[in-house]
């Protein structure tokens, strides 16, 4: 089977939804695919979670799909849900993906319900290679290299399957009309066999595969592997919370662990946890909503690490606060960081990276509420170290930590990994970007994370030539952009895509 339409998207988690949102907007919704495994386009990894206490780290009021109507998704939630229609409010993740999907729905944009595992280019169109994944692969797919489960449940809304030449037993293509009868249903892997590998023919692909597994810890042993004691994939299902109150070790004490240990709490877990990290810093919670001011480091400021530095310690001492200074870089960020020379964004990393990442990536008040009370309580330990390996010792786990003392030792029950994805793409496991690797449609940034792209997101491939075929979204775009994971970074470059892409 092949198919053509002008653009597809590779990836339908809040990149990929947001890019076929904005493109809805000037090009044919028939023209667009989304090619996702999961069950519904806007979920991924961070919109997945069912769980009440996940929260939005962005308020209310600045969480709209659409750039142009700010207050869409206050009024959304005032219309479908129970959640106070407040713009200053952090609404649980769940409440937004399920926004973000209906707002992808309403485009009429199909989803192919599939993983790409290939792509190659001629002179003007991109062929991409698909699989549709047994259940049992889609596990596999979700255990080896993705986030939560991204095999589809049963949909709540089933489309027509829209007609295609050669697809036999799966139909795999919905647009947003109407319901298909449930045999239709192309969750059940069961009852459709998976047909073979099919292609697509486009224009332009959008990748939006988003993120990847954190880092494995360097040593494991086998049969804690086995055994389900460490959890490498936190949005995953797990085996089961410890019976005894022994400790639970996370590694990392970003936003990440802190989901992991609301989730721990929400099912009932009453013992210790221990967050450990390389720097032990917790990140800072928001405060009351203060309005963004101007960049407090200014455009003519010298580049390098310190000068920014000074320059943010001068607003402060000028009785700035410093929630409203990290803010108020929030839209200079990418260009301030573009203008740093590699060796002072080295140092940045180096000695100001953690520091900004706990100021900037900050908890909803209700979750650092919680976090607070845990610590209070002694339920919470933070501490300072790097995780080197993982032993089965007698009825636990054996958590070896080097400190600045030397080595430490530290008794668990379960073990998470919650130290953040990994960025080096080199590495991952992924198919697709493994194909584009390997025939040099692609290579790293030249700081080793995600894609090298230009400023607009396009690709540049092996031989430095910028692609006008293949563009990058998100978390892809990590090795040139200083902010490119949140929402608010993801709609501009959604939007800036829809222009450009319509000009063509
Ligand atoms: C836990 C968490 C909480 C967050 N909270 C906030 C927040 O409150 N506010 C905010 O602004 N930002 C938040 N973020 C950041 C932000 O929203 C994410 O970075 C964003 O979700 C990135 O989405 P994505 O679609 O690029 O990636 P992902 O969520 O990783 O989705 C990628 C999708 O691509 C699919 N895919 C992968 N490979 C293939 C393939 N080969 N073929 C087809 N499909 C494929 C996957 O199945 C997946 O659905 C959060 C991030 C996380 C992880």
């Amino acid at each position: 089977m092949s198919l053509k339409v002008k653009i597809v998207i590779v990836g339908g988690g809040a990149s990929g939804a947001l890019a076929a949102l904005q493109l809805a907007q000037w090009i044919a919704p028939t023209e667009i695919l989304v090619v996702e495994p999961r069950a519904q386009i806007g979920r991924g990894i961070a919109y997945s979670t069912q769980n009440p206490a996940h929260l939005l780290n962005v308020r209310a009021g600045n969480i709209s799909v659409f750039p142009d109507k700010p207050d869409d998704f206050v009024s959304w939630l005032q219309e479908k849900t129970d959640f106070p229609a407040d713009p200053s409010a952090f609404a649980p993740r769940r409440l937004w993906g399920e926004y973000l999907t209906e707002r992808f729905e309403e485009t009429g944009i199909r989803h192919c319900h599939a993983s790409v595992r290939q792509i190659t280019v001629d002179d003007k169109t991109v062929c991409l290679t698909l699989k549709y994944l047994s259940k049992s692969e889609a596990l596999q797919d979700a255990h080896d290299s993705r986030g939560a489960l991204p095999f589809p449940g049963r949909r709540q809304s089933l489309r027509h399957p829209v007609e295609l030449k050669g697809t036999k037993d799966a139909t795999p293509f919905y647009g947003a009309q109407g319901n298909a009868p449930e045999q239709d249903n192309p969750g059940d892997f069961e009852k459709h066999p998976v047909s073979d590998d099919q292609t697509l023919i486009t224009g332009k692909v959008i990748l939006a595969t988003g993120h990847f597994l954190p880092v494995d810890v360097p040593q494991i042993s086998e049969t804690v592997r086995r055994d389900g004691r460490y959890i490498r994939n936190i949005w995953d299902q797990w085996p089961g919370l410890p019976e005894t109150h022994a400790p639970v070790v996370l590694i990392g004490t970003g936003l990440t662990a802190v989901d992991a240990l609301l989730r721990l709490r929400s099912d009932g877990y009453q013992g210790t946890v221990i967050m450990i990290s390389r720097h032990g810093l917790l990140s800072s919670s928001h405060g009351p909503a203060e309005s963004v001011r101007e960049s407090v480091i200014p455009p003519e400021t010298p580049p390098s690490a310190l000068a920014y530095l000074k320059a943010f310690r001068q607003a402060l001492a000028s009785g700035q606060s410093w929630r409203a200074g990290v803010d108020s870089l929030r839209g200079v960020s990418n260009h301030l960081w573009a203008r740093l020379p590699s060796q002072e964004k080295q140092r940045f990393r180096r000695h100001l990276l953690h520091l900004w990442n706990t100021s900037r990536h900050r908890m909803a008040p209700q979750v650092a509420h919680s976090v607070t009370e845990d610590l209070a309580r002694g339920r919470l330990i933070v501490r300072k170290g790097n995780v080197y390996a993982i032993e089965d010792s007698e009825n636990s786990l054996s958590v070896k930590v080097r400190v600045r003392e030397g080595t430490d030792s530290i008794q668990a029950a379960l073990v998470m990994n919650c130290s953040g994805p990994d960025t080096n793409y080199k590495r991952v496991q992924s198919p697709v970007l493994n194909s584009l690797f390997k025939t040099g449609l692609a290579k790293p940034d030249e700081s080793g994370v995600a894609l090298a792209t230009d400023a607009k997101g396009a690709l540049i491939n092996a031989s430095g030539n910028v692609s006008n075929l293949l563009y990058a979204i998100g978390p892809l775009r990590a090795g040139s952009l200083f902010e490119t994971t949140a929402i608010p970074e993801i709609r501009q470059q959604a939007g800036d895509f829809a222009s450009l892409l319509s000009e063509e």
